[in-house]
């Protein structure tokens, strides 16, 4: 067993160092590499996404999973969870022929960098081609690998295991049935919230400041982790002592900026928080993107968006920004942050429209997913699903479909948890609630119980746990979209006088 054992945890070392580099690279590609660098970075993701697929697909770790799994009950719960995860990396990849897999990497990569020049140039006709590949090698990759039911059940379960079409329509059913009516109510009511203050002009170094001061405030690890520029915020995770986030400043908006920083320290503080013990290791990561993205809503809505958080920010932010805000006062600025209007730009939605803006992508990639839509078609339909649900239209692709990174990364199945995110922040708050004064914390700026909770029923467990898991033992309950609901209806009714 003792030879077994020393393979396995190998064969983590080798995976998770080939993970390393590709992280660091796309990191490097987004924050610093030069324009041209692309053709050469392509060709290196491929090579290193080739070595990943043969590191991980061969008939000596088939053997050596199959034999731990045989023998499970001798293993430690780590080593059984490394097994498990290797197993279900394996499953998801092995039928995929491996110049294929490698070929997608590149593909990926060219994709990008089109989407970035068709973005700059309002032009989707740039991006067009690289969409299409993605999309038909996407569908061919589901042949290969369809875990049954409608094809994209394939890519819901990558990113939320045990995520079905069934229960996303459900889910999204639910939303669109309570949320369109409080939208429409919202557009109607007689209520004006004075908001301009927000788009005066704050200068940048100020943010920089101001952003550096709430990453470390709310528990960033500032030792473990750094903050840079890029146009789409993100968080890479090269290991828990080493996790990067990516912010974007706009001078004329900077609830935008503060908004990002702090969603995105929601998900590094998410990684930093991973059990030491597993060391540099494939299950040292978040455990699904619905998770993930529960944390940093958490952070950013559910906290950053609170009057108990403001009720010790607002006085340091005041001091950040000189002169800006003296007249504001803090109830002015509470409600300015919480102001409901439709918008074309998702991530500049507010709190209750947001999940509407993901209502669209999922319909959108379903279609896509099961069945020949041509790529040219789909801007339209964008425009006509956001006519539908918001009741405003796009005047052009940059503020319609090229908005988002994602599907030029291949990232098709992965919208559903950014909605499905939000629905678990606030069920994980609940629970919380019930055995921290979160709103004690907030107000005296001490996160420290608050994080302590998090790590002990969500962080730390890494990926050796499933979300259905976390959300019930954290909880007490399995998935119950209900109390998202309801905050959201109580927050905004309570805004708005309804
Ligand atoms: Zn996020």
């Amino acid at each position: 067993m003792e030879r077994y054992l020393k393979a396995l945890n190998q064969l983590d070392m080798k995976l998770s160092s080939i993970n390393y580099a590709m992280s660091l690279t796309s990191f490097d590609a987004m924050t610093a590499a030069p324009k041209n660098s692309v053709e050469a970075r392509a060709t290196a993701l491929e090579g290193l996404s080739t070595f990943y697929f043969e590191t991980l697909v061969n008939e000596d770790v088939k053997n050596l999973l199959n034999h731990l799994n045989d023998h499970s009950e001798a293993l430690t719960p780590t080593d059984c969870s490394k097994m498990k995860i290797l197993m279900q990396d394996y499953e998801q990849i092995s039928k995929i022929p491996s110049e294929e897999y490698a070929a997608f990497e590149a593909l990926k990569a060219r994709a990008s960098v089109a989407w970035e020049e068709a973005k700059e140039k309002n032009d989707f006709s740039i991006f067009a081609p690289k969409l299409e590949q993605v999309i038909n090698t996407t569908k061919q990759f589901i042949a290969y690998r369809g875990i049954g039911g409608h094809p994209y059940n394939t890519l819901l379960d990558d990113y939320e295991k045990g995520l079905t079409t069934e229960k996303a329509d459900a889910f999204f059913d639910y939303l669109r049935a309570e949320i369109v009516p409080l939208v429409k109510a919202i557009s109607e009511s007689d209520v004006k919230i004075e908001d301009d203050f927000i788009k005066a002009s704050y200068p940048i170094e100020e943010q920089k400041a101001f952003s550096k001061f709430l990453m470390e405030k709310v528990g960033f690890r500032m030792d473990s982790g750094l903050l840079a520029e890029s146009v789409h915020p993100f968080t890479i995770n090269l290991s828990r002592e080493d996790v990067r986030i990516t912010t974007r400043y706009m001078e004329n908006d900077m609830v935008s900026t503060m908004a990002s920083t702090i969603h995105e320290s929601g998900h590094a503080i998410y990684e930093q928080n991973v059990d030491s013990a597993f060391g540099l290791s494939i299950i040292a990561t978040g455990t699904s993107m619905g998770i993930h993205e529960s944390q940093s809503r958490l952070f950013e809505n559910n906290f950053g968006r609170s009057k108990a958080f403001w009720d010790y920010f607002y006085e340091p932010m005041q001091g950040f920004f000189k002169g800006k805000l003296d007249h504001v006062a803090k109830e002015d600025f509470y409600k300015a942050l919480n102001t409901s209007k439709p918008s074309l730009i998702r991530v500049d939605a507010d709190e209750l429209t947001y999940p509407l803006h993901i209502m669209v992508r999922y319909e959108i990639e379903k279609a896509i997913i099961a069945s020949d839509i041509d790529v040219y078609e789909l801007p339209k339909l964008w425009n006509d699903k956001y006519e539908a649900y918001l009741g405003i239209r796009p005047k052009d692709d940059g503020e319609g479909i090229l908005q988002d990174v994602h599907w030029s990364e291949g990232l098709f199945g992965y919208f559903p948890s950014y909605a499905l995110g939000s629905a678990y922040s606030v069920q994980f708050e609940k629970a919380m609630k019930k055995e921290v004064d979160v709103d004690g914390a907030l107000s005296s700026g001490d996160f420290k119980p608050i994080l302590k909770w998090l790590e002990k029923n969500i962080h730390v467990f890494g990926r050796t746990k499933d979300p259905d898991d976390i959300i019930m033992d954290a909880t007490g309950e399995a998935f119950n979209p209900e109390f998202y609901v309801n905050y959201l209806k109580e927050k905004y009714r309570k805004v708005y006088a309804l």
